[in-house]
């Protein structure tokens, strides 16, 4: 039984650095896109959003000297640039993906609006929304909130590399325990880093279920199309 009809698919940049600690790591990218392919043919149409902090976080450049605003800017497009590297590499697997950006820069990407981008998954197409917000102070997080409300997505699916929600980091704690489910006001009490307070806060006032789970772990992304619990859901 399939479980969604749309997801909202977030995926981090840090998480495309692989083993090698900056940038793309070819193998991590094609093992999305494999799943991602896999998750398409089970009849899901499917939205991306892909983070930028495997190349630039403006909030590290802040610390650094960096203006932030700037830094920001340096930032979504980090997040063009994993977009193009994961379209490419759909393309490679022969699936087609539209990049749509939320800053102006044709060719590159289509400026995004609500209905192209549905219109693509509709045909079938994957779509890969970059930029984030496109403004700056918000991160990936709040970008895939945004558009999973917008496009009317059944959930975000957000794919890290931890399988879920932890008490605690369970990369520092030993003791974390992991929950199978928790509510978003669970979340925001306990100042638990699943995502963003902004983002966890857009998903609770529109009613958006989160579904954390491990997505460096190759099959994990069908697993829980199928309705696998294998994973964290963050729910109202
Ligand atoms: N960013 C931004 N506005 C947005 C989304 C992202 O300014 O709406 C910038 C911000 O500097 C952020 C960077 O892009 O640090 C990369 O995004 P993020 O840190 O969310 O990437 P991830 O942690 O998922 O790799």
């Amino acid at each position: 039984m399939q479980k969604f009809k749309r997801i909202l698919l977030k995926l981090s940049g840090e998480s495309l650095q692989g083993e090698q600690g900056y940038g793309i790591d070819v193998k991590r990218l094609n093992e999305y896109a494999t799943q991602i392919k896999d998750a398409l043919s089970m009849g899901v149409q499917v939205a991306i959003v892909i983070g930028g902090g495997n190349i630039f976080r403006g909030l590290t450049g802040a610390g650094k000297g960096f203006d932030r605003v700037k830094g920001d800017q340096m930032g979504m497009c980090a997040t063009v640039i994993n977009s193009l590297a994961l379209s490419s590499a759909l393309g490679a697997q022969g699936v087609k993906s539209q990049v749509f950006t939320a800053i102006r820069m044709e060719p590159i990407g289509k400026f995004y609006n609500k209905w192209d981008a549905i219109a693509a998954m509709e045909r079938g197409e994957v779509v890969i929304v970059s930029c984030g917000t496109g403004s700056p102070y918000f991160t990936t997080d709040t970008g895939s909130s945004l558009r999973g409300i917008e496009l009317e997505a059944d959930v975000m699916l957000k794919g890290t590399r931890v399988d879920g929600v932890y008490t605690a980091d369970p990369e520092k704690d030993p003791t974390a325990t992991k929950f199978d489910t928790i509510s978003y006001d669970e979340v925001l009490q306990r100042g638990l880093r699943v995502m963003d307070i902004t983002a966890t806060a857009m998903c609770k006032e529109n009613k958006l279920p989160i579904y954390v789970f491990n997505m460096d772990i190759v099959g994990n992304l069908q697993r829980v199309l199928s309705g696998e619990n294998i994973g964290t859901l963050v729910h109202a």
